[in-house]
């Protein structure tokens, strides 16, 4: 599902945030992404949606090399490719159900199809009973479900988070984790960046760890092994 090799990043500006980077995570594979603020873990997650590019070295995403994709083909591989963010990025002056519905309007589905696919979305996290809210009138852990909801809506192979717990206390940061583990379960490959250890502790996935750029460990992390 992807794979680096060899990858490294240097910034225009000379900065090296990733130095002969490797690792894969497999199909129907979950994996946490971790390492200490500047560690490298947004720009390993930027190169595998095509933001950035590898210096040196193969990102393989989906079987395309990252590096060779023209720019035109970008778009259809971040279709393929389901993104939650922190701050979730959620339109503040449109609807829970027009938010979501957002990448399938990009896509060109029927109306009908899109109201179907959208139900069944924020069926699954749990906000079934809230189309028509505003996110301004959602919490903090309802937010974020909504943003996970437009991220799976189009069905994407790959979930990529990045700090998608950061604003949650425990017990919701849990929750958010159980979610993903049901798409796991249906077959999504799921790789989460976060630095809450406590959050992958209580867990038991593998874990990438990243310092100065450098992926310095690859082991299960999780408290019963
Ligand atoms: P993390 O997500 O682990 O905090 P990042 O990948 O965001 O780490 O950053 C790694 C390093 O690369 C940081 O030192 C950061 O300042 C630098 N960096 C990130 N993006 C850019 C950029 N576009 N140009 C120059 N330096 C950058
Ligand atoms: P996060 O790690 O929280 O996901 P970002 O990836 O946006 O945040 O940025 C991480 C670090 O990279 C920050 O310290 C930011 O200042 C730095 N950074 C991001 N983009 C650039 C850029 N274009 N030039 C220089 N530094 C950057």
């Amino acid at each position: 599902m992807i794979r680096f090799e060899q990858v490294s990043k240097v910034y225009s500006g000379g900065f090296q945030a990733l130095n002969r980077v490797n690792f894969s995570v497999e199909p129907g594979e979950m994996a946490f992404l971790t390492g200490h603020s500047g560690a490298g873990k947004s720009t390993l997650l930027k190169l595998i949606t095509a933001i950035e590019k590898p210096t040196t070295g193969k990102v393989w995403v989906h079987g395309h090399d990252i590096g060779k994709l023209a720019r035109s083909k970008v778009p259809f591989l971040r279709r393929q490719i389901g993104i939650i963010f922190q701050d979730h990025n959620l339109l503040m002056d449109k609807s829970v159900k027009d938010n979501v519905a957002l990448p399938l309007l990009i896509e060109g589905f029927s109306a009908g199809e899109i109201d179907k696919r959208v139900g069944a979305a924020l069926d699954l996290v749990g906000l079934g009973d809230k189309l028509n809210y505003y996110p301004m009138h959602l919490s903090g852990g309802e937010q974020q479900r909504v943003g996970i909801a437009r991220a799976i809506v189009t069905k994407p192979k790959l979930l990529l988070a990045d700090e998608p717990t950061g604003n949650l206390d425990p017990k919701l940061s849990m929750e958010i984790m159980r979610l993903f583990e049901t798409f796991n379960r249906a077959g999504t490959s799921v790789l989460i960046a976060t630095h809450d250890l406590g959050l992958i502790a209580r867990m038991r996935y593998r874990t990438l760890t990243l310092r100065d750029g450098a992926m310095i460990s690859e082991a299960y992390q999780g408290a019963e092994l």
